[in-house]
């Protein structure tokens, strides 16, 4: 069984521990992770702070160009990477580009284009004030070391958000990807650090507690998460006794609000995909929906034909659409939530019962007859399960959007979009999109509000969130 490798100041580095890493979709070992010591996280740090002084002093134009290179690295090993996805997070192979079934194929796509965006964007020094008595000139600067923990859910690209941004401005790089989906990472950093200088971009790889080392170590400058809102706080109060700062992406639990004049016909596929995409398993997926009354049994119809007649399987196998839950945890998490919804007078109108076999299959599932309070509407299931909910007068959908203590996206359907935009700007998440959700863009900010999390990702506001602010103030 190979023993996948950290990259620690270019050199590949393993590790006396390691543990296996797993396929989903079938159960079987994949091969072996290193677990990194608290001697190796410190090393991988003092790395990244050797490397950073003259990484940031390089003209500018150079480190854009390297980063070109990255994309290009990225595209050339595309197959080999969107292999790396599906066999270790589970998610089909799918298409590739925007327009095309989101699996494995799309999250690499993803990849070179979330590092190209990045690379051709500027941070110009803006001038703040200026009269005849003095001129103040805001320039960019970079924290230092940024350290990155990413999720399972999208691995490689969620790694990429972290990194790319953090390069371009002139920071280096330590990342601890999942132990769920470790792999991938491993060797996408492998990779993609041909083309930059040695201490540029590290990893360390392990459990959770090797990410409590790294996030607490007082060389870190800067600490981007995604992942949970409990690990959430414990990454911010490590680095808040260290004043660092952070990056919280937190996931949520997004309402889709369809309006009384919606088409259900029309969006079921964008409601579809907003609420299934990578098996629900998506910060900003659709997670609650509701219906008005008119349109709820056309609504609940379609969404029905749909979750029927998407392919479920190994997505290593051309054709297939969905895949496996990601892990044990997540599948009972799923479970226990679909189940506690029948207990709690939910109707399943498809799926809800384990499909059995290898591998974390779930199969998706539709539940009418809850209602806010009710388990599956209040918590986050990140898995394939979406609740739909009727409800009465707009006002009603709009306080139930608003009444939990998360804020990551949401989204409004509806054939008017000024009725949609008013409805929109009321409710409490970082993005509201209308008649599409999750759709997000390398140049737009990303971010939630409340319990979300804060610190947006993406853009120009992305690339500031990885600097801080020098002023350089001139008497004249
Ligand atoms: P976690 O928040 O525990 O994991 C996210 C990352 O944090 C992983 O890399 C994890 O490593 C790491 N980590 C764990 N403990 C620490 C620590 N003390 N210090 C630093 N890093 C740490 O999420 P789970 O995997 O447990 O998933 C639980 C729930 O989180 C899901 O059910 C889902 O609701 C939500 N989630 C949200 C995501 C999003 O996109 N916002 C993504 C994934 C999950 P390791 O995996 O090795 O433990």
């Amino acid at each position: 069984m190979t023993t996948y490798l950290n990259t620690s100041n270019g050199q590949s580095v393993g590790s006396d521990k390691t543990f296996a890493s797993i396929n989903p979709a079938t159960g079987e070992t994949l091969g072996n992770v290193p677990i990194s010591s608290r001697q190796q996280v410190a090393d991988a740090i003092a790395a990244a702070r050797a490397a950073q002084p003259a990484w940031a002093a390089r003209p500018d134009a150079e480190r854009k160009a390297l980063m070109m290179k990255v994309a290009e690295i990225i595209k050339a090993n595309d197959a080999y990477l969107a292999d790396w996805v599906t066999r270790e997070q589970g998610k089909p192979l799918g298409g590739v580009g925007p327009d095309q079934v989101p699996g494995a194929r799309f999250e690499v796509w993803g990849c070179e284009v979330w590092t190209q965006v990045p690379a051709s964007l500027d941070m110009p020094m803006e001038v703040a004030f200026e009269d005849e008595t003095r001129r103040d000139e805001v320039h960019r600067k970079p924290y230092g070391v940024i350290a990155a923990i990413a999720p399972w859910n999208w691995p490689l690209l969620i790694a990429i958000w972290q990194i790319i941004p953090s390069i371009r401005a002139g920071n280096t790089v330590v990342i601890k990807p999942s132990e769920y989906t470790s792999i991938g990472t491993l060797e996408m950093v492998r990779l993609i650090s041909e083309a930059l200088p040695k201490g540029v971009v590290n990893t360390v790889s392990g459990p959770g507690e090797v990410g409590s080392w790294l996030v607490s170590d007082p060389g870190i400058n800067k600490v981007m998460f995604t992942g949970s809102a409990r690990t959430g706080a414990k990454v911010a109060e490590a680095a808040a006794k260290n004043v660092v700062p952070v990056t919280l992406e937190l996931g949520g639990n997004d309402a889709a609000i369809m309006l009384p004049d919606a088409d259900p016909k029309a969006m079921a596929m964008g409601l579809f995909w907003g609420a299934f995409i990578n098996m629900g398993q998506t910060c900003a997926a659709a997670k609650r929906l509701y219906v008005p009354e008119s349109l709820f049994e056309p609504t609940v119809q379609a969404l029905k034909e749909l979750a029927q007649a998407m392919p479920m399987g190994n997505g290593l196998e051309e054709g297939m659409v969905m895949g496996p839950i990601q892990n044990k945890m997540q599948y009972d998490k799923v479970v226990d939530l679909v189940e506690s919804a029948k207990a709690q007078g939910g109707n399943v109108v498809c799926g809800g019962t384990p499909r059995g076999g290898a591998g974390y299959f779930y199969p998706l599932t539709l539940v009418t007859g809850l209602k806010d309070g009710d388990r599956l509407v209040d918590e986050e299931q990140f898995g394939p399960v979406l609740p739909i909910i009727r409800y009465r007068d707009v006002e009603e959908a709009i306080a139930s959007a608003n009444r939990l203590d998360v804020g990551l996206g949401a989204s409004v359907w509806s054939t008017d979009v000024e009725k949609a935009k008013q409805v929109a700007s009321r409710i409490q998440a970082g993005t509201v999109w209308i008649n599409q959700h999750g759709m997000i863009h390398p140049m737009v900010p990303f971010g939630g509000v409340k319990g979300s999390g804060y610190g947006v990702e993406f853009g120009l506001d992305g690339l500031k969130a990885v600097t801080q602010p020098q002023v350089i103030s001139i008497k004249k």
